[in-house]
């Protein structure tokens, strides 16, 4: 039933039917909700994880744990895929790699590779003409001192690595700022042009095998602390804008000869729409497709990488919105990114009986991913609401997402226990 051949390479055509095996490296809740897309269409799941409680691990049908890069772990997994897709960027590329030896793996390793490096990821768009922020790599202060004096300050310093939800960036505002800067050039950084922002907007496509591409409405985003915080369908910006947001997204996918999701991330500034980042996966800014399309970005997900014809990504409802639930100040666990290896293992769930009150009330659809423990920061979930033409779908998920942040955490059960 595998599609790979003896050099290892797929072959071409070869689609892959429900009742087979897929696949999943990453445990999070994009491949949770990756994952209920693919068994509601028939498909086996085998998750990939390092915690069998983890949110995709809940809901696969096969878990396989260990670390990700534990070679004999990831010939174990792949063994029992008939093709495999990722959820997240910080995974080795090695492992994917790895895994494409077994069964065809999609999106491929050279292509996480580019999405894993911003600046690997701006030279690869810059060289195929589409339109990026202004950067250059940076070894060293007087490097970020040029990037200022030609382009002016502020300046953004974003780790090349690993950043993510706005972790590894610092924005500089002067040369004071910068002498004042606690750098480390051990790692790499880029500096980047600080954009002033008419708007951000994201592009999801869809992209198979033969090469057919498929584009969901432009996504509109807000952020709120470099995190997102709602996101709005349709986007209220200039059609025309819309168009060469899409048009790029295509553009981009097609120049990394993608296969599955690619999520392009856009600043609007002026008459410019230039690529911010790009994600290989899934899009925290895609949830609301789940309500609000035909085909869900995690279904697209999966009919791209079983080389299944795309589906109708078109909007199904007049509007929509979401707006993600973070991991409240008052709850226990520790930062995002400070929690000791293996601390989630524990089954505790966060608190879901306080600061629900609205669910009687709202029309908002609750998506919770059963993260092991509520952190500050933490994306624990989140709210879509669809509506009318024209409709306000924000405020109303505001005020929930306001009632439940403003709740606390203290004296409640927080336990949920698993079956024996
Ligand atoms: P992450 O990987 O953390 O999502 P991003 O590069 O997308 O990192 O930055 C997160 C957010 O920070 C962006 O969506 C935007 O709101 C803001 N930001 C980042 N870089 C710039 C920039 N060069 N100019 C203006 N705003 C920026
Ligand atoms: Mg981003």
């Amino acid at each position: 039933m595998k599609a790979v051949s003896d050099q290892g390479k797929e072959t071409v055509g070869h689609v892959i039917r429900p009742g087979a095996t897929i696949g999943m490296v990453g445990g999070g809740q994009l491949g949770k909700m990756f994952a209920n897309a693919a068994s509601a269409m028939g498909y086996r799941v085998v998750v990939f994880c390092e915690s069998e409680v983890e949110p995709a691990a809940q809901v696969a049908t096969f878990c396989v744990t260990g670390r990700l890069d534990d070679a004999a772990k990831v010939d174990e997994f792949a063994s029992l895929c008939d093709v495999i897709t990722y959820e997240f960027e910080n995974i080795p590329a090695e492992t994917i790699e790895r895994c494409r030896r077994q069964a065809p793996t999609y999106p491929d390793h050279g292509v996480l590779a580019i999405a894993q490096d911003r600046e690997i990821e701006k030279t690869t768009f810059q060289n195929a003409s589409l339109p990026v922020t202004p950067f250059r790599p940076v070894e060293s202060k007087s490097q970020i001192a040029e990037f200022a004096s030609e382009h002016g300050w502020p300046v953004i310093v974003k780790t090349s690595r690993s950043g993510y939800d706005g972790k590894g960036q610092s924005r500089i505002d002067d040369q004071t700022a910068l002498d004042r800067w606690d750098a480390d050039f051990s790692v790499r950084h880029v500096a980047e042009k600080m954009i002033e922002l008419d708007g951000e907007v994201s592009v999801v496509v869809a992209r198979s095998p033969s090469g057919e591409t498929s584009c969901f409405p432009v996504f509109e985003n807000h952020h709120r602390h470099h995190v997102l915080e709602w996101t709005r369908l349709p986007a209220l910006v200039p059609e025309t804008m819309q168009r060469r947001a899409r048009e790029i997204a295509i553009r981009a996918a097609d120049t990394l000869d993608l296969v599955g999701l690619l999520c392009v991330e856009f600043f609007i500034s002026g008459d410019d729409v230039l690529i911010n980042e790009v994600a290989p996966r899934p899009h925290n800014s895609g949830h609301l497709t789940i309500e609000a399309c035909h085909t869900s970005q995690f279904t697209q997900h999966v009919r791209a990488v079983c080389n299944l014809p795309l589906g109708d990504p078109s909007m199904r409802v007049g509007s929509a919105s979401m707006v993600n639930l973070l991991g409240r100040p008052s709850s226990n666990g520790p930062e995002v990114g400070q929690e000791e290896p293996g601390q989630d293992a524990n089954f505790q769930d966060a608190n879901i009986q306080d600061g629900w009150s609205w669910m009687d009330r709202s029309r908002a659809s609750l998506h919770w991913y059963g993260k092991g423990q509520e952190k500050p920061g933490r994306k624990m979930g989140h709210l879509t609401r669809t509506g009318e033409k024209g409709e306000d779908c924000v405020t109303p998920l505001l005020a929930c997402r306001d009632e439940f942040e403003s709740s606390g955490t203290a004296g409640c059960d927080t336990t949920v226990r698993k079956e024996a």
